[in-house]
């Protein structure tokens, strides 16, 4: 039996190395390569189908077949055993190929005598370039190491095709399809601001410069070390975490930790490093493998624990001493980006950002709601810029209009320069009403809070005149670290908000976490529907160790002073007590320890289960305020997930039936004398602000960008008159009634901004 790869893989793909490295013209290196490749795997055919524009595969190159039918054949995704590889990126083996029901005979190509068949997908990032064959006329099948050993000739393959020396054989220079044409992308401006940056792209692959090993033994020993310095950085992470906050935490570290130790993961890295490639090139290799096999099962189990395996991959990747992609960012970065988590927008840090530009996003969702907190300009739900994109491209993003240009030309970038200074000119009348009260026409008084939740909102305090923090979302500060605080780090933190707000009252809400807030460092079980999931105070209940510390926490950082806990997503009075309990027994806690305790601890609810109206007045009665959580409560009333921009927008918060409910609400707190106020999203746009004060609300919690635009507002619209308005308007039958409301501001000179 002749050997099974001649030579052995490694000699391959120093030749394979040597080939790259010509001069000659793509066509040529690639016909010499099928050749070498034919040569070490004893092959008699041996062919590289690429991709194309319109998914179809082409025949690049072979030796064996038909030279003639080079950039002829086109097969197209499924068609054929080459189709069937590139669908299924998985490789398929056959020894009797004409006899499979996918075979697909071509007779321009001559491969009537060729039996068995062999091919691998060249697969990169987890997306299918094209496709490596290797034909033999006996029937024989290829065994376990030619098929290893055509896979890692495969990856470096498509390491060559991704950068792009290969396509200059074919068409791709006709203008459609050229790369670096200027694009222009029109999406939804979900955070104002407009500025020109550099795109970067999030979670960019970690670029492997060396595909090919000088010395496997060396390469080993980076991969032995690599994987050993990451086995114990997990375990530090183990020992730092606040393992007596929540046993859960420590199982999800734990399994974390077991992923890292796992060996048949090693196993196959330390294959891949035999076969002769680079540590890196091994990493890619095994993620690309995992990743593609994991997306076609569709299994959500599968996926999340994929997750964990491409988070360390990234850091097997830094302890090879890859680039750390955050390390070297340029000052003007717009990230550009299919879907973000809001944690994975705070670990880049506001310094570092300019904008963010988002495939897929939701107004109310949190990823969405941070960049607004970050000042970040943010357009949303831009279709296909990210396979456009590159990295260092010059990008315009328009947060207001919501269009991103995409290597724009200098035309546009003038216009843009304009629409700063007059972004300029109404951020300066802004800052003329900041330190004016907020009063209606006839002299009503609006509390207008603000939104925050990290140490970087507080100097908007200041900036912004607000009142005082109407909703702190405290998850946030867990979701930017990179493990559970620990009770110190948390007293610490809080002090310094309560001390940074100054006289001003700052409404803490405890942990809200689940739905699309997830700790980075947390497994969380996948849920079919998060939102309606195991999350903010279901989770505190049934963990209550989690609740307690920080509630211990705030009470500490409160000393001597008010202490505002907001409880998130209560759904009956009986959560809201059992929680509140847990209050008592901390303060109870502190009083026998002689601990430093507040002056006075009110608790709130959140109003955001549509199942709490009904026992408005019961809860109302128990809690010392309540708060609309609008986003959320609006999710629920109209059934419509706030995060899938499908149908996010599908109903009008200012519909009817959303003003009747606030309505009745504002009426129970009149009527039990209760302390209501909003903090949703629709606080902060100035012609829903204004119905809501018509409906009779009187404190508003926004983003601090808002501040300034519904002052405005207020100063200039009469309570009394506007009240009127909405109370009728609540009979109507319209989807929305935002058009009246429109017209109705537009005539009476109501500044809407
Ligand atoms: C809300 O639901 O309206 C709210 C303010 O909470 P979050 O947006 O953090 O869910
Ligand atoms: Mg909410």
């Amino acid at each position: 039996m002749p050997p099974v790869v001649a030579g052995g893989p490694r000699v391959l793909l120093r030749r394979l190395r040597e080939i790259m490295a010509e001069r000659s013209s793509a066509q040529a290196r690639l016909d010499k390569l099928v050749g070498v490749i034919a040569a070490n795997m004893v092959a008699e055919v041996c062919s590289i189908y690429l991709r194309r524009a319109g998914k179809a595969l082409e025949l690049f190159a072979t030796e064996g077949l038909n030279r003639t039918a080079v950039h002829r054949t086109r097969l197209k995704e499924g068609e054929g055993l080459v189709g069937l590889v590139a669908e299924t990126a998985d490789p398929v083996n056959l020894s009797d190929a004409p006899a499979d029901p996918h075979f697909a005979y071509r007779p321009e190509t001559g491969e009537d005598p060729y039996r068995s068949f062999l091919g691998v997908p060249i697969l990169r990032g987890g997306q299918v370039y094209g496709v490596l064959t290797v034909q033999n006329r006996a029937q024989r099948q290829y065994d376990e190491e030619e098929v290893e050993a055509l896979q890692t000739v495969a990856m470096v393959l498509a390491e060559v095709v991704a950068q792009g020396g290969l396509y200059d054989v074919a068409e791709l220079d006709e203008p459609e399809l050229r790369a670096d044409r200027p694009r222009s992308f029109s999406g939804e401006g979900l955070s104002e601001g407009v500025v020109v940056g550099r795109v970067v792209l999030h979670e960019p692959r970690v670029k492997v410069e060396r595909m090919i090993a000088d010395d496997p033994q060396i390469e080993m020993a980076r991969m032995n070390g690599a994987l050993n310095e990451l086995g114990a950085a997990v375990d530090e992470m183990l020992d730092s975490s606040e393992l007596d906050l929540s046993g859960e935490s420590r199982e999800v570290i734990e399994a974390y930790r077991l992923f890292a130790l796992d060996r048949g993961w090693r196993e196959k890295l330390r294959d891949a490093v035999t076969a002769g490639l680079t540590a890196e090139a091994a990493v890619e290799r095994v993620q690309d493998e995992m990743r593609s096999r994991v997306m076609r099962t569709g299994d959500h189990l599968l996926r999340e624990r994929l997750h964990d395996f491409e988070d360390l991959a990234r850091r097997l990747q830094r302890h090879l001493g890859g680039v750390d992609p955050l390390s070297d960012l340029p000052k003007d970065s717009a990230l550009v980006a299919r879907a973000m988590g809001p944690a994975e927008l705070l670990d880049y840090g506001r310094d570092r950002l300019t904008a963010l530009v988002l495939e897929d996003v939701a107004t109310t969702s949190h990823v969405a709601i941070v960049a607004r907190a970050m000042g970040l300009p943010l357009v949303g739900n831009v279709e296909g810029i990210v396979d456009s994109a590159r990295a260092g491209d010059l990008i315009v993003v328009d947060g207001e209009t919501g269009e991103a240009h995409l290597r724009p030309p200098p035309e546009i970038v003038t216009v843009f320069h304009a629409r700063r200074a007059l972004r300029a000119q109404r951020v300066a009348q802004i800052a003329e009403v900041r330190d004016l009260p907020a009063v209606t026409k006839d002299g009503v008084v609006i509390r207008l809070m603000m939104n925050a939740g990290l140490l970087i909102d507080m100097p908007h305090l200041r900036e912004s005149g607000a009142d005082g923090i109407g909703l702190f979302r405290t998850e946030l500060q867990f979701m930017v670290g990179e493990s559970m605080p620990r009770l110190p780090d948390q007293i610490a933190f809080y002090r310094k908000i309560i001390e940074a707000a100054g006289d001003k009252p700052v409404v803490f809400r405890t942990l809200d976490l689940g739905g699309d807030k997830i700790l980075p460092y947390g497994r969380w079980e996948r849920e079919e529907n998060p939102a309606l999931g195991w999350r903010a105070i279901r989770i505190a209940l049934d963990r209550p160790a989690l609740l307690r510390y920080q509630i211990r926490a705030l009470l500490a950082a409160a000393d001597d002073r008010v202490l505002r806990i907001l409880l998130p997503m209560i759904t009956h009075v009986g959560e809201f007590n059992d929680a509140r309990a847990l209050v008592d027994r901390e303060l109870e806690r502190a009083r026998l320890l002689a601990l430093p305790q507040p002056r006075q601890t009110l608790v709130g609810a959140m109003l955001e289960v549509p199942a709490l109206m009904f026992m408005l007045p019961q809860i109302l009665r128990s809690a010392d305020f309540v708060s609309i959580g609008s986003n959320d409560l609006f999710q629920f009333v109209f059934a419509v997930d706030r995060t899938n921009p499908r149908v996010a927008k599908r109903y009008d918060t200012l519909n009817p039936a959303a003003l009747t409910l606030i309505r009745q609400i504002v009426h129970s707190a009149g009527e039990s004398g209760g302390e209501v106020s909003l903090c949703g999203e629709m606080a902060g746009k100035p012609l829903e602000a204004m119905a809501l004060i018509g409906l009779g609300l009187r404190t508003l919690s926004m983003q601090p960008a808002n501040i300034g635009p519904i002052k405005m507002m207020i100063r200039s619209v009469d309570s009394r008159e506007v009240g009127e308005f909405v109370n009728k308007l609540c009979n109507r039958t319209d989807h929305s009634v935002r058009t009246r409301l429109a017209a109705f501001a537009a005539e009476r000179g109501i500044v809407l901004k």
